[in-house]
């Protein structure tokens, strides 16, 4: 069955249109659907019920199944099942400047970085636009309430190029979700090519957040193999393209923490010099743990001791709070759900909504 939010205007009116309704309709349809995030078309009372009963036999629409749900502290973790049986993970964070929803892009992962869970398992598949989309509505019938997004999930979303853009194009439209372009980040690994692309393609002030992790060829190869196909001379003169086709728009670099690895202050000086000259911001966290990783993260004063060390050299730098962590929903600790996992879910979907049912 298709999904309501693959739809384009054009296409609903088009289907609207075969049924002799009239093009206002579809307003009405998107209304609904985008602004009241309607989770059944039988709540559209402005339309007739037999156009209710066809949309519904016809279209998906709501959030995806919640097989499993985790509350933390400061988290809302669920995990969501897929047409096919697949299974994602996507996390609503509450912050002091709202709520984020980190959405997933890809069942697994295939860039095989480390220090990330979502590397172990392989990659299995790209979701589609609508599967993207769909995460946050789950999130937000499970009570989160979303107002900024980071395609900080499962999954790699520069590899799935057309999808990614066209879920941010219906988070941004004004007449779909029409959350501020300014509020959406990109996380990549460092696919260059299609960061010149996107740098074309997205919406102005979509942000841009590049995994960088290391301040050498040799050490981002060891840490990050799937991304260091190229070189980090390469990457960045894809992170100026960006600024320069940009007005000037900063690049977001992040850099998780592992002890021993890439936390002396050697490193600083190297990712200073690196982005001496060059609009950024650095985003230092400290790895979260994976089961069945040997890295660590570094000690809190050797990661405050790099920070100053950059802040030192003018380095615009953060260092970033892990939030997620008590129910594994932390930068780098999405994982794929094995069959093992699936088979024993299977028959126990819990309904979507803020009443759901709660695991710990
Ligand atoms: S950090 Fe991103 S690109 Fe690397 S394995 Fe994890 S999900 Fe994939």
């Amino acid at each position: 069955m298709q999904c309501i939010y693959d739809v384009t205007t054009e296409e609903l009116v088009a289907w609207l249109e075969a049924r002799g309704q009239p093009a206002y309709r579809a307003k009405q349809i998107l209304e609904g659907v985008y602004r009241h995030r309607v989770a059944s078309f039988a709540s559209l009372s402005a339309l007739p019920r037999w156009l209710r009963q066809e949309l519904a036999a016809e279209f998906e629409v709501g959030g995806l199944p919640v097989v499993r749900r985790w509350d933390g502290e400061d988290s809302l973790k669920l995990l969501v099942a897929l047409g096919d049986g697949e299974m994602v993970e996507c996390v609503g964070m509450r912050t002091r400047w709202g709520e984020t929803a980190c959405v997933s892009c890809q069942v697994g992962c295939a860039m095989g970085c480390a220090f990330c869970a979502s590397a172990l398992g392989g990659y299995r598949r790209n979701l589609t636009a609508s599967e993207i989309v769909r995460q946050v509505i789950s999130l937000e019938a499970a009570g989160a309430r979303i107002s900024n997004i980071v395609f900080m999930g499962m999954g790699e979303p520069l590899l799935n190029y057309d999808q990614v853009l066209s879920a941010i194009h219906t988070f941004v439209a004004p007449d779909r979700m029409a959350i501020s372009p300014r509020h959406i980040t990109v996380g990549t690994c460092g696919i260059v090519p299609a960061i010149r692309r996107l740098a074309r393609d997205a919406p102005r002030r979509v942000e841009l957040a590049v995994s960088l992790n290391a301040p050498t060829d040799d050490l981002r190869r060891k840490l990050m193999p799937g991304a260091a196909k190229w070189r980090l001379a390469e990457l960045l003169e894809a992170c100026d393209f960006w600024t320069e086709a940009r007005g000037g728009q900063p690049v977001t670099y992040a850099y998780v923490l592992l002890r021993g690895v890439n936390d002396a202050p050697s490193h600083a000086d190297e990712l200073a010099k690196l982005l001496a000259g060059r609009r950024h911001l650095v985003n230092l966290i400290r790895m979260n743990p994976v089961e069945g990783c040997q890295l660590t993260a570094s000690s809190k004063a050797r990661a405050l001791a790099f920070a100053r060390r950059l802040q030192d050299q003018g380095i615009s730098v953060t260092l970033r709070r892990s939030r997620g962590r008590d129910v594994r929903a932390a930068c780098g600790q999405l994982r794929r759900h094995d069959d093992q996992a699936r088979a024993s879910c299977q028959g126990k979907l819990y309904p979507v909504g803020r009443r759901a049912k709660k695991q710990q």
